[in-house]
């Protein structure tokens, strides 16, 4: 495939970055990630949006404005649009970091940032079954980072949090999917997706401080506000969790997917698609004009 590497477009295997590049050394970078329904990206701007936010919270300068990244964006797809089969879809990332780091006395690779933006194919046919099953969530033993300490609204290259709860999730149910606890012992979020429970009809999400504003999320609540369907954001802890009638995670990749149980507590009744969820994703394949769910 091919991909945008600091003003070229080259084949992947030519984007090497230098060892001493601060993306690697130290995780100082952000990055977004959109999707593509059909071939065609969903939602640029406002992921483009968002990766700026991340920028700015991070004081790092891309060298191109928004305009120009959404650009690079559409032509990266452009480049590599063929080798999409009928039924396939990319993942496509913006990856920025603050480049080289100078060591006095030594000339730094390429002075100012480093910006990548790569094509991935979905992993769409794996992830079939959780559309059938529902997601197995599992809470691990360490919470999202504190809000003072490095805002979750920034999706910054520092996922180790969330990187170690998987770890121990997988350790203890291999293909389940962590949603970490906040430093309130409220729900937040997990390592690629915002958790929604439903009670009595209602939606409930974490409030917007304590996690990274999914654009799938937003996307959730615009729909449901369509639909009539009441939503807020809520303190929501384990308690709320296991009384939920319904639960469902969202993401780029996943859109919205049914939760079957957390911790091991079963959510909802026999059918795996509560009627609030089942509403909600039948707006969503609407709009992104693809049955995701198959
Ligand atoms: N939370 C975190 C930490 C994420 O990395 C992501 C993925 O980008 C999400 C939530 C879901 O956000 P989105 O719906 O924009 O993919």
């Amino acid at each position: 495939r091919i991909a945008y590497f600091n003003g070229e477009y080259l084949p992947e295997s030519r984007v090497v970055l230098p060892f001493r590049d601060r993306g690697f050394l130290y995780g100082d970078g952000v990055f977004d990630t959109t999707r593509t329904f059909g071939h065609r990206l969903f939602k640029v701007k406002e992921h483009i949006d968002r990766l700026y936010r991340s920028l700015r919270y991070l004081r790092l300068d891309p060298g191109l404005s928004p305009a120009e990244m959404a650009g690079i964006t559409e032509a990266v797809l452009e480049r590599n649009r063929h080798l999409l089969g009928p039924d396939e879809d990319y993942w496509v990332s913006q990856r920025v970091s603050r480049g080289p780091s100078r060591i006095d006395g030594e000339e730094p690779v390429q002075a100012g940032p480093t910006v990548i933006v790569e094509c991935t194919p979905l992993p769409l046919r794996e992830r079939a079954g959780l559309y059938r099953d529902g997601i197995r969530v599992v809470v691990p033993s360490n919470r999202r980072t504190p809000p003072d300490a490095l805002t979750p609204r920034a999706k910054t290259t520092n996922y180790l949090n969330m990187i170690v709860a998987d770890q121990e999730v997988t350790a203890l149910d291999p293909g389940a999917w962590a949603v970490l606890l906040d430093m309130n012992g409220n729900l937040a979020e997990g390592r690629g997706s915002n958790i929604f429970l439903v009670r009595k009809g209602e939606l409930l999400t974490p409030g917007s401080r304590y996690v990274l504003p999914g654009i799938s999320r937003e996307t959730v609540i615009e729909l449901a506000a369509e639909l009539e369907t009441p939503c807020r954001e809520a303190d929501l802890d384990l308690y709320d969790a296991y009384n939920a009638d319904e639960a469902f995670l969202t993401s780029t990749s996943l859109c919205i997917c049914p939760v079957r149980s957390i911790n091991g507590v079963r959510i909802g009744g026999e059918a795996v698609f509560g009627p609030v969820t089942r509403r909600l994703v039948d707006a969503y394949v609407r709009l992104v004009g693809c049955d995701f769910v198959g």
